[in-house]
């Protein structure tokens, strides 16, 4: 259980970032990675400018198409062992077949991607990446 300050930062000495099981706890339920109290998206994956709770700065940091790399990853594999586990005991026509593993896909996508997007954010916050790119590029 995560306990906080007055402020609503996570307790302990200042500066102090989660471990990474609470980065994973927080991405989950898609909350602040420094306070997990606030909520992290504004819609279905756009990000808060600032923590609402802790105003920790979380709008700059970019995912790019990390959680959609790992969002594939995990619904590729629940799916296609679905297929294989269940299309050699049913007889169903083309199209059911289509609509059932597509729609599957489709719902584990909408599930899987937010928090995906949660733990990248995260991660990124915790490294301490800038996680945009912002910065100017450096001349010679
Ligand atoms: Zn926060």
């Amino acid at each position: 259980m995560d306990t906080y300050d007055e402020r609503g930062r996570p307790a302990g000495a200042a500066g102090n970032r989660p471990d990474v099981w609470q980065l994973a706890r927080r991405a989950l339920a898609c909350r602040c990675p420094n306070c997990g109290r606030g909520r992290l998206f504004t819609g279905y994956v756009t990000p808060v400018s600032a923590c609402a709770v802790c105003g920790e700065p979380l709008g700059h940091i970019r995912a790019d198409d990390g959680p959609a790399w790992l969002t594939i990853l995990i619904v590729g594999h629940i799916v296609v062992a679905a297929i294989l586990a269940v299309e050699p005991y049913v007889d169903w026509p083309q199209w059911v077949s289509s609509v059932v593993w597509l729609g599957l896909a489709l719902v584990l996508v909408l599930i899987v991607l937010r928090p995906a997007k949660a733990l990248f954010i995260g991660i990124l916050w915790r490294s301490g990446a800038p996680g945009s790119e912002g910065a100017a590029p450096r001349t010679p």
